[in-house]
């Protein structure tokens, strides 16, 4: 990759900092009030560096006092889902992060359980979610529901496994799936390339539908389409995850240290790292938006199509009009609308810049 692909993920390089400070950009009610939540379910066969992934993205502890089971353990044990919320601040910038691991999936010899207990979570979180929005107490509703699931793929295969596939297919319908390859360390750029090719082909040949980068739109500036441009073409994501912090050439990395040299996992020319970050970070609230829009609305719709009534539920709009909302939202909406004109501003003024450049 050339320097000039590596210049385009500058907010997420600066060290110590996970970059999502940029988040009230993305305008959001909730972000400035009580900080951004968001869930991430991560689903994977145990080993595949899920965990340690997991804590280098978010550059914190998730799992303090994880146990790994050995064989015996594991092969009798069903998938258990399990919840960590952290809370990190960034330059006063909340997010409230809950990580569902999946420890178990995969690990027994007949792994139809694991896709129950996960879609029933899934649809637990969904069912949450309607009960809180058609009662009193709306307005300070905790979002539990997955946003994103990061999908992990082993690296030592030709491609997709049969449950690699059938986890997809069940799941596509109800959760943002994003797939990564793990490991990325131990496969040649070729082997990637390769193998990169195999799961999309495979992956369309099952009709599996995964999460898609938004287009841009034509008015946004050129940086960030070629951000968005190199992100859709990393797909799948190719990672290496590591906790430990080494000198590199004067610089700390954090990075896997082999006796022919160190893995980088912040540097993109060893891996996807930083550009599943990056994804992650700048497309959040278009997760949010499409679990939203379309896997609860799907959940919303067969419910009701089973015959089950949904409860009725109030639109901001609705409480709008009917003088629901308080003092305290009127502010906050003024200071939204506030926002949103002084980051119009901001990119005119650097278009400005640019041009005069
Ligand atoms: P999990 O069971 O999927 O959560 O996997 P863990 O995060 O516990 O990692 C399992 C093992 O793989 C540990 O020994 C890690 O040090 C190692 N590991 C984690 N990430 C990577 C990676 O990117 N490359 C390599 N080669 N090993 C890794």
């Amino acid at each position: 990759m050339s320097n000039e692909s590596v210049k385009n993920f500058p907010s997420i390089e600066t060290p110590g900092y996970v970059g999502f400070a940029n988040l009230p950009n993305q305008v959001h009610r909730k972000s400035v009030k009580k900080g951004f939540e968001f869930t991430l379910m991560v689903v994977g066969e145990s080993g595949l560096g899920k965990s340690t992934l997991v804590n280098a993205l978010f550059l914190t502890d998730l799992y303090p006092e994880r146990v790994v089971p050995d064989a015996i353990e594991k092969s009798k044990q069903t998938v258990k889902l399990e919840p960590s919320t952290v809370e990190i601040e960034e330059r006063g910038v909340k997010l409230r992060l809950t990580v569902v691991d999946t420890p178990g999936f995969g690990d027994a010899i007949d792994n139809t359980d694991s896709f129950t207990e996960i879609i029933r979570y899934i649809d637990e979180q969904f069912e949450r979610f309607l009960r809180d929005e058609s009662g009193l107490n709306r307005k300070n509703i905790m979002d539990n529901r997955i946003h994103c699931c990061f999908y992990f793929i082993s690296p030592f295969g030709h491609g997709l496994k049969p449950l690699d596939i059938e986890f997809m297919k069940q799941l596509h319908n109800k959760v943002n799936i994003v797939p990564v390859i793990a490991k990325a360390d131990v496969l040649t750029r070729k082997e990637m390339q390769k193998l990169k090719k195999t799961i999309l082909d495979e992956i369309s040949a099952n009709g599996i539908r995964i999460y898609s980068l938004p287009e841009c739109d034509s008015d946004e500036d050129e940086e960030y389409k070629e951000q968005v441009k190199q992100l859709k073409q990393a797909v799948p994501f190719a990672v290496c995850g590591a906790n430990t912090l080494m000198e590199v050439r004067g610089r700390k990395v954090r990075g896997r240290l082999y006796p022919w040299g160190v893995v980088e996992v912040e540097n993109p020319e060893h891996c996807d790292f930083i550009k599943l970050r990056t994804m992650l970070i700048t497309h959040m609230q278009d997760l949010q938006e499409i679990t939203q829009q379309v896997h609860y609305e799907n959940y919303r719709s067969e419910r009701l199509a089973k015959g089950v009534p949904a409860p009725k539920r109030n639109t901001l709009i609705e409480e709008k009009a009917s003088g629901a909302i308080n003092d305290k939202d009127r502010i906050l909406l003024e200071k939204e609308a506030e926002l949103k004109r002084m980051q119009e501003m901001l990119a005119a003024m650097q278009a400005k810049m640019q041009q005069q450049q």
